[in-house]
């Protein structure tokens, strides 16, 4: 029995026309003789108007309580889905997370998946039904409710295709695949239509949604080759795999940004030994997730400490570190959240010195300062002021001539 899992995103499910749409397209697998489960969002900006609500109650509402909040929206589209396969004249059957045993661990709001359970599941496609699933969440071992993290039904689904051996695993959104930037901001970006696991690790993490950063690690760990494709046409997308002999190594293959950051700086912290873990420590127990760090050269035995971290997590990091400072007895600190991070991507960087010193160039040349650097062997990262982001993606874009396929590349 060959198992397909195809997973929608919510601008494919954001009125009844799309997910009449939704439910052709899955009927159509299942009449190819697949068994099909699918993976569904919350509809449109179902989730984004769940968390406003839950703001204008609460600033830092209980994570616990977020979860039950956030995993309704998922909840209404699989039912919705299910019915719209039954006005196709085929059977279908919805469930939730906990319904189908996503188990994950204890972390609301960013919880990952430790376990799936697939009977049930196996049970339902061997009686011939198409199986849909809320995509986002899970439930812990003591029957809490928990979501993924934003864009998370990525997830939900490549976990799914590895817990039940699918054949396939494809992703369907609102762009063709992966692009060599969102093509919302680079129109004449292209498609991408290999990419290996590495790459789109360094692409997710640093800010091209198309796929949650977590299902590319869920997927890279469990061998799933993702295809990501179109919900509206009929395009032959981006598959992400290991790399294999052959596969092009372009010297840059993505320019990304993310906007979805802020920034805290301590300043005057006392240099000596221990004192980055007393400042890191606690926003790990918290659950915080902290990204680039950077600790200034120290001046007369003081240094400052800034990193940046999701916007969500500021105001919960903020009051951490506000106890913290007065703790190590530092001169101050300070939060912004008007900064983006933009990054340059490529497997072909690593044989190729100099790609930093070009990015830099290309930032100063439209007058850009950068505030932070990190690097990878096959990423070079930037944080720089949010107003300055589109023109930054632009620009790195244009120079790495990005839209003229396969200038700079190599074969392995
Ligand atoms: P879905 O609702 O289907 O999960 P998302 O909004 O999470 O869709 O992800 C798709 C969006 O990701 C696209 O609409 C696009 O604007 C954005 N995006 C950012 N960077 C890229 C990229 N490099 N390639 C493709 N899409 C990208
Ligand atoms: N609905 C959730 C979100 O908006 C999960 C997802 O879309 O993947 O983040
Ligand atoms: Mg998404």
């Amino acid at each position: 029995m060959g198992i397909v899992v195809q997973k929608f995103g919510g601008s494919s499910v954001a009125d009844v026309e799309k997910i009449k749409n939704v439910a052709r397209r899955v009927v159509a697998t299942k009449l190819e003789g697949k068994s099909v489960v699918v993976v569904v969002s919350a509809l449109g900006d179902t989730t984004d108007k769940l968390v406003e609500l839950a703001r204008q109650i609460s600033a830092s509402p209980p994570e616990r309580e977020m979860d039950m909040l956030l995993a309704t929206g998922e909840q209404q589209s699989v039912a919705l889905l299910a019915m719209a396969i039954y006005e196709l004249g085929r059977e279908a059957i919805s469930f939730t997370g906990y319904q189908v045993g996503i188990v994950t661990d204890n972390s609301h709001t960013k919880a990952r998946i430790v376990d799936v359970k697939s009977e049930r599941i196996l049970q339902e496609l061997e009686d011939g039904k198409i199986v849909i699933v809320a995509g986002f969440q899970g439930v812990t071992v003591d029957n809490d409710i928990t979501t993924l993290g934003r864009g998370g039904s990525d997830t939900t689904a490549v976990a799914l295709a590895a817990g039940l051996k699918a054949e396939k695993c494809e992703i369907y959104t609102d762009v063709e695949g992966v692009f060599t930037a969102d093509p919302r901001i680079v129109p004449d970006a292209l498609l991408v239509s290999e990419i290996t696991y590495e790459e789109m690790l360094e692409m997710a993490a640093t800010g091209a949604k198309v796929l949650q950063l977590r299902s590319v690690e869920y997927a890279r760990n469990s061998g799933v080759i993702i295809h990501v494709r179109s919900s509206f046409t009929d395009g032959v997308g981006t598959v992400v795999k290991e790399e294999d002999e052959g596969m092009e190594r372009p010297i840059i293959s993505g320019v990304t940004h993310d906007t979805s950051e802020g920034k805290i700086t301590i300043y005057g912290v006392p240099d000596r030994p221990g004192i980055a873990a007393k400042v890191f420590r606690p926003l790990a127990a918290a659950n915080v997730n902290v990204d680039m760090i950077v600790q200034n050269v120290s001046y007369e035995g003081f240094t400052d400490i800034s990193f940046t971290l999701n916007l969500d997590d500021l105001p919960r990091a903020v009051s951490i570190i506000e106890n913290i400072a007065k703790e190590l007895g530092a001169r101050g600190h300070d939060c912004e959240k008007g900064i983006a991070k933009v990054a340059i991507i490529g497997a072909g960087m690593k044989s190729h010195p100099g790609v930093a010193a070009e990015m830099f160039d290309v930032l100063a040349n439209n007058g850009i300062n950068i505030q932070m650097i990190s690097t990878s062997p096959i990423k070079i990262a930037c944080v720089i002021d949010a107003k300055n982001v589109e023109i930054a993606v632009r620009s790195l874009h244009e120079h790495f001539q990005l839209s003229e396929e396969a200038v700079t590349s190599e074969v392995l």
